[in-house]
């Protein structure tokens, strides 16, 4: 920590200006007199969590030695939106994401803004949930939703974050983490502005166009890289593929989230593609069927594809097991 010894003015003529020119600080001085133009944000991408506990609990977590986020929004007071809890300031580095990937990033932590919201998630373990028992998931309640959508709305804002980068910590660690779940409301946050959501004539564009002539699952597999996922087209429904597809349908289709690789999904990401997305179908065309929208009518986020398609394999550790509560958040 700087103590701060003086502040010096220099009596340069330099008219208005905020702050000192000159600051004395221990051992050297700062000369502010000249600033860059050329610079951006660190802060890439959002992540949206749930915390899988209580108020109570996820503060004490939130805020003891092993992990950490930069907001965490509880539930509403009296019907109100609650107040936003700020845990660590966005130029520092939240432990919120853990071993993650996306879009040729690595180590979210590095990069992004992470917000957990409070909600329980759901009302079985989830490796008995996928073994196929019927689960309730924890609703959302519209006051929390608003507040956090005021508060992305300003850090998307702020941070210049693509509407492609705003992603759930499932996305980013597909094999890993299933937060915030199937009740999360991305539809609602994609109406107010925050994050990408399918045009359902696309939808139902190529989900004729693959009941006619089905896709094999290597091209599947180069879609969901091209999206973001951290997936290697294998031609094998591996785990990291279906993780990917069960965070994909659990944000996009969430009434059926078993990672399968079933027509509507690939019709919701090809959809998605086409919209935000254009030049990776354009570079393939024996895998892009022909449902063809006006340029005008497109809304792209960049990309770079030769990073996507660098990829190596993912998650070499290995993790099998699907995590969802603050308490098996990795320290990073
Ligand atoms: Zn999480």
């Amino acid at each position: 920590m700087h103590k701060l010894v003086a502040i010096l003015m220099l009596g340069l003529g330099l008219g208005a200006c905020a702050g000192p020119a000159v600051e004395q600080r221990d051992g050297y001085s700062v000369d502010h007199r000249h600033s860059a133009t050329s610079h951006s944000s660190r802060v890439r991408s959002l992540v949206i969590h749930y915390t899988d506990a209580d108020e109570a609990d996820s503060l004490r977590t939130l805020t003891g030695p092993r992990v950490s986020s930069h907001y965490l929004i509880p539930p509403p007071r009296n019907g109100k939106p609650p107040p936003v809890y700020q845990l660590v300031d966005e130029t520092r580095r939240a432990w919120h994401a853990g071993a993650s990937s996306w879009a040729g990033r690595e180590n979210l932590n590095d990069t992004s803004v992470g917000i957990e919201v409070v909600n329980t998630g759901p009302d079985h373990r989830f490796v008995d949930i996928e073994a196929g028992l019927k689960a309730s998931w924890a609703p959302f309640p519209d006051a929390q939703i608003t507040a956090l959508i005021a508060l992305a709305q300003d850090i998307i804002a702020r941070h210049g974050i693509e509407t492609t980068a705003v992603v759930s910590h499932a996305e980013i660690a597909p094999t890993r983490k299933i937060d915030p779940g199937p009740a999360f409301p991305w539809q609602r946050l994609h109406a107010a502005g925050i994050g990408p959501w399918p045009d359902p004539a696309r939808v139902a564009c190529y989900r004729r166009r693959f009941e006619k002539a089905p896709l094999p699952l290597g091209s599947l597999q180069r879609a969901l890289a091209e999206w973001g996922f951290a997936v290697t087209p294998s031609g094998v429904l591996d785990n990291t593929t279906r993780g990917a597809l069960r965070a994909f349908q659990m944000r996009y289709r969430p009434t059926d989230y078993r990672g399968l690789a079933d027509t509507e999904s690939m019709a919701i990401l090809w959809a998605l593609l086409a919209e935000y997305r254009p030049e990776t179908l354009s570079v393939r065309p024996a895998t892009a069927p022909p449902c063809r929208w006006p340029a005008a009518n497109l809304t792209t986020s960049r990309h770079v594809p030769d990073r996507i398609t660098d990829f190596g394999p993912a998650n070499a550790s290995g993790l099998a097991r699907h995590e969802s509560g603050l308490a098996r958040h990795e320290l990073l």
